[in-house]
């Protein structure tokens, strides 16, 4: 009878596979890895080989420069690939552009790795594949009854009519570089809004990237005032990395609306720490609703949970009766949050 840690164990480098010998999104370099997404925690450079899908390749050779591993496979979305004695596939997980959970069997176990993931409707990427499974490996960033994230629509909505109320003012709108900036825009977009929106330099390889594979972001400039003005700036959207906004760089436009979009804007306590006068709920994580609802819809005989606030989901399928266990795997941050 086999277990399944005898298909999928944690290790200090991360998730080893032992009969397939390659780990799911190390945190040290290894012979092979299978990557599931581009976040810098998940997607790290000088593996020897690395599997991803075609969109995660790019990524992460647009991040640490086409060196960025020994070889490459491309893995195309459910398509069944042998690895020693494992079958693995890939399947839409719904978290940021070309992001994958990763089924791996073995002896008839399946288990899926699903990485981050989300359930609720994203213009950028691909809806999360529900994918039945033995056992599934669910993130917990948003763990806990008190997160319930809004309706998208409705947060791009209050930077909408914040921009309707004070026209003079410049918008910085806080957002993570893979994924979380690009869905901002592409929401405002679909609102309608037309204008040009600014960008910070450091997104601009990642927007370019989003807007070749046919995501249509509208026209983007730059946000810089060379030889311009202030005023240049009244009005406009910026979107920029969050760490930009503490420094210099944001001192350039005309009283600016702070504003941030994360899953952590649920906490005003946050918001209001970090000097965020607009905060948007906009999360490419799970809420407590939809990882509840995706453990009932696959109904796994065992739930591993991993990266956050473990203990209200085990909890949960402890009243569930359904078998569940922390994963202790360290070094993922939640960058894309
Ligand atoms: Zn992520």
């Amino acid at each position: 009878m086999i277990r399944p840690e005898d298909l999928l164990r944690p290790m200090p480098q991360g998730l080893y596979c032992p009969p397939g010998d390659f780990y799911i999104d190390p945190v040290r370099p290894v012979e092979r890895a299978l990557v599931t997404h581009g976040h810098a925690d998940h997607a790290r450079p000088g593996n020897a080989k690395v599997m991803a899908t075609s969109q995660t390749l790019d990524i992460m050779a647009l991040r640490y420069g086409e060196d960025f591993a020994g070889a490459r496979q491309v893995a195309k979305l459910g398509e069944e690939v042998r690895i020693g004695d494992v079958t693995v596939s890939f399947h839409p997980a719904g978290h940021v552009l070309g992001s994958a959970q990763i089924a791996v069997e073995w002896q008839g176990l399946r288990i899926v790795a699903s990485g981050d993931y989300k359930r609720r409707a994203d213009p950028t990427c691909l809806s999360f594949e529900p994918v039945p499974c033995d056992v599934f490996i669910t993130e917990a960033t948003f763990a806990l009854p008190v997160f319930r994230h809004p309706d998208t629509a409705a947060e791009i909505g209050k930077l909408l009519d914040s921009l309707r109320h004070f026209p003079e003012r410049a918008h910085l709108v806080g957002a993570y570089a893979l994924g979380k900036a690009q869905r901002v825009i592409k929401h405002l977009r679909d609102a309608g809004y037309d204008e040009p929106i600014y960008i910070h330099g450091a997104l601009k390889k990642l927007c370019d990237y989003y807007q070749s594979q046919g995501i249509d972001l509208g026209v983007l400039e730059p946000a810089t005032v060379e030889g311009g003005k202030k005023g240049d700036f009244a009005g406009a959207v910026i979107v920029g990395p969050p760490s930009a906004f503490a420094d210099k760089w944001a001192r350039r436009f005309p009283d600016p609306v702070a504003s941030f979009a994360s899953g952590w804007m649920r906490v005003r306590q946050r918001a209001r720490q970090r000097g965020v006068e607009l905060p948007l709920i906009i999360s490419d994580h799970c809420d407590w609703d939809e990882l509840t609802e995706t453990l009932d819809e696959l109904a796994p005989q065992e739930v591993w949970v991993t990266h956050g606030r473990e203990e209200a989901l085990l909890r949960w399928c402890e009243l569930r009766q359904m078998r569940a266990k922390p994963l202790h795997l360290v070094g993922y941050e939640d960058e894309a949050e």
